[in-house]
Formats: C-alpha cells, sequence, structure tokens
C-alpha cells in the first residue's frame, strides 16, 4: 500500500535526535513557558527573516491570535470584514468567525488554487479591515498587485501560511522572501502533517510588528504579560517545551524535506499523461512551491480515487465540501461560488510524502496513466 503520508517513517529518520530532545525535556522537567520554545522561536525567526515569533498551541489559534490583537489594538471590531479566498481549510474561516468578523469571500484563481488577486478591489467595502492571504498546497500566494491594493486601503494583509512553511516569493530582482515574512502578519501550523510537523499540535504566529507580537503573546496566555495581572480576556494557547524541542531538530531538515516533495512533483508533472487529468500549473520559480499537497483535478475524481484505491494507492481530497457549504455556516450555505465549488468537485491529491520511493511515485504514475473512466 502506497500511504499518502506516512508519519511513522518520516519521524523514524529522526527517531535518536527527538528521543534525545524529549528526553532533556523530561530530564530538566520544565515543560511550559521556557528555554525550548525561546530557542525554537529564536530559530524559526531566523528561518522566516521576522523580528518575531510567537509560539502557540496550534494554527488555527495563531489566526485567531492575530485577528484578536488587531482588535484589541482598536485597529479591527466586531462586524468589520476580511477579505479570504472562498476555497481554503475551514481553520481560515473559523479564525475570523470566531473573532465575530465577516468573511468576505473571493473566488480563487482556477490556475493557481489561490485567491483571485484581479477580484480584489470589488469585494472591499468601507468595512474591509485585512485580507487573508492563504498559500494554499504549499503555493505562495502574494503579489504587487495585491501590495499596493491593500495600501491603497489601508488594509492589513495577514497570511495563512499553514501549509506553506519554507515557501519563497520572488520579488524583482531576484530578491526573495519566505512567505509568513510577506504581509503584517502570518498564522504557522506546525500539525504533524504540515511541512514541518510537530508530534502533537502546535503553532506559531510569526511578524515584524513587535507591538502586535506582544499582543499576541500576551492573548496567548491568559491575556497577561506580568504574572497573575491580567491586561486582555485571553486564552491558553501555548506550545509546549517537548513540541518545541521536536520542532527544532525538525526545522533543519525542512527545506531538505521540501526539496524531495519538489522532485516528486516534477515527477508527477513530467509522467502524468492522461487526457482524463488536469496537472497543476507550475510557478514561475519552483522555489515558491513547498507541494504540501499536490492536487490533479479530474471530472472523473472519484471514479479516480476508487480506482487508485483497488491498485493500493491512498490519495485524499483537500477538500471535499467548501467552508460556505458546511453546516456551520447556514448563513452562507445558499451562495455560490462556481470555481470554488468545482475545484472541491474535481481535486484529488496524490501523495508527495518526502518519504516515498521513487518506485511508489513510478507506481503511481504508472497506474494513473492506465486509467481510463
Ligand atoms: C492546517 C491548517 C490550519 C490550521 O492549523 P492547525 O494547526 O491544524 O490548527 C489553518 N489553515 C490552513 C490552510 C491549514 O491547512
Amino acid at each position: 500500500m502506497i500511504k499518502f503520508l506516512d508519519l511513522q517513517k518520516i519521524n523514524a529518520q529522526y527517531a535518536a535526535e527527538l528521543k534525545q530532545a524529549a528526553a532533556e525535556v523530561i530530564d530538566k522537567g520544565w515543560f511550559l513557558l521556557g528555554e525550548r520554545v525561546k530557542i525554537f522561536e529564536q530559530q524559526y525567526s531566523d528561518f522566516i527573516g521576522v523580528k518575531n515569533t510567537v509560539a502557540c498551541a496550534n494554527g488555527l489559534d495563531a489566526l485567531r491570535l492575530i485577528l484578536r490583537a488587531y482588535i484589541e489594538l482598536g485597529i479591527m471590531q466586531e462586524g468589520d470584514e476580511v477579505i479570504v479566498p472562498a476555497n481554503t481549510y475551514i481553520a481560515t474561516i473559523l479564525a475570523i468567525t470566531d473573532n465575530r468578523l465577516k468573511p468576505a469571500w473571493v473566488e480563487p484563481d482556477i490556475k493557481t488554487y489561490n485567491l483571485n488577486i484581479s477580484l480584489l478591489e470589488q469585494a472591499v467595502t468601507p468595512k474591509t479591515k485585512a485580507i487573508m492571504a492563504v498559500h494554499l498546497y504549499g503555493r505562495a500566494c502574494w503579489s504587487e498587485k495585491l501590495e499596493r491594493l491593500a495600501e491603497k486601503y489601508s488594509l492589513k494583509i495577514i497570511e495563512d501560511n499553514a501549509q506553506a512553511a519554507g515557501a519563497y516569493h520572488y520579488f524583482t530582482d531576484n530578491i526573495r522572501k519566505r512567505t509568513g515574512n510577506l504581509g503584517d502578519a502570518a498564522g504557522n501550523s506546525f500539525y504533524p502533517g504540515k511541512n514541518l510537523g510537530a508530534l502533537g499540535d502546535s503553532g506559531a504566529v510569526t511578524t515584524s510588528d513587535g507591538e502586535l507580537a506582544a499582543v499576541v503573546r500576551a492573548l496567548a496566555n491568559y491575556g497577561s504579560q506580568e504574572k497573575y495581572v491580567n491586561k486582555y480576556q485571553g486564552l491558553n494557547s501555548r506550545m509546549d517545551e517537548i513540541q518545541a524541542a521536536f520542532l527544532s531538530v525538525k526545522l533543519k531538515y525542512l527545506d531538505l524535506e521540501n526539496e524531495i516533495r519538489r522532485q516528486i512533483a516534477n515527477y508527477y508533472m513530467e509522467n502524468i499523461k492522461n487526457e482524463q487529468i488536469i496537472l497543476p500549473t507550475p510557478t514561475e520559480h519552483k522555489e515558491s512551491h513547498v507541494q504540501h499537497i499536490f492536487a490533479i483535478r479530474t471530472k472523473q475524481r472519484d471514479k479516480l480515487q476508487a480506482y487508485l484505491a483497488a491498485n493500493d494507492i491512498q490519495t485524499l481530497i483537500h477538500y471535499p465540501i467548501p467552508p460556505h457549504k458546511q453546516t456551520c455556516y447556514r448563513e452562507w450555505n445558499h451562495c455560490s461560488f462556481p470555481i470554488t465549488e468545482r475545484i472541491h468537485k474535481e481535486v484529488l491529491s496524490l501523495p508527495v510524502s518526502p518519504c516515498l520511493m521513487m518506485e511508489e511515485v513510478e507506481q503511481t504514475v504508472s497506474s494513473i496513466n492506465k486509467f481510463k473512466s
């Protein structure tokens, strides 16, 4: 069986280092708000290129905390609107609605599966305060046009970097910056299945805005900057020392693992040949994509998935139901976003795990090439 993502195998590569890291934390007996988190925060800031990393409990909280901090700072208030792609993972939307803000849905570009930046301006209203740029599937979603629009309407740009740890956006003259360092602040997820995965839940806010970082840090710790003194009605959303220790081990290998994912994706791009299948559109620079998800599209999606399963190849769908069609968002169920809905009906994610063997990738391609509807 070719697994979609074999977490056992991925972490087995680093087993000795991970066990050592855990042992050090256990021996020290300090589990929260300690050195390991501080060290990881500095390492991640250096990696991403930002001034501040604030570790927290998970990626959803990272996004919630950013918006909550903007509310505490008086930059946003209840009922304000946040522009967001309609085809994102539910967490992006939950972070908005949890803060009593309103998602202003924008259709994606069918070529990139990311926010269609040419549709942004028509979504702006006097209540718009921010744009959520989701780097979906690991592909950087950024452009000068996006920056200009944000400036024109004084909007914050918040990146949802949950799927794109390690990706770069290229500016002119080949100057590049990592995603997570492009907007005003970014939410990062270290969920075990993400490209930089902890061995449990974890996340982080990255930002070069020191004032925002301080508020996020307080909000994640009961709203407190000083023990037993509470400035805000905060949450308890902190990264465990043990997860930070694991992440310091795994961060060292992230660029390498992303490169292996890109090689697998590249093999798919060059060798999948089946008229029923639409391959993803390549990025101009290969490092603008970290191939968190390699999604192909076909009108025969469910048939293809069943056929591959019968051939011992596990695939997943990211995602089967768009957020606006979820039961939890009844008030938007009537909305129609044809491109988003089409993507949800047609996408199928192939395995791109950095631990796949070349034979497994070849076998996947040869099965796909033989598929007839
Ligand atoms: C995973 C993910 C999140 C949430 O991260 P968690 O750590 O699972 O809470 C947010 N947005 C996107 C796009 C994601 O893929």
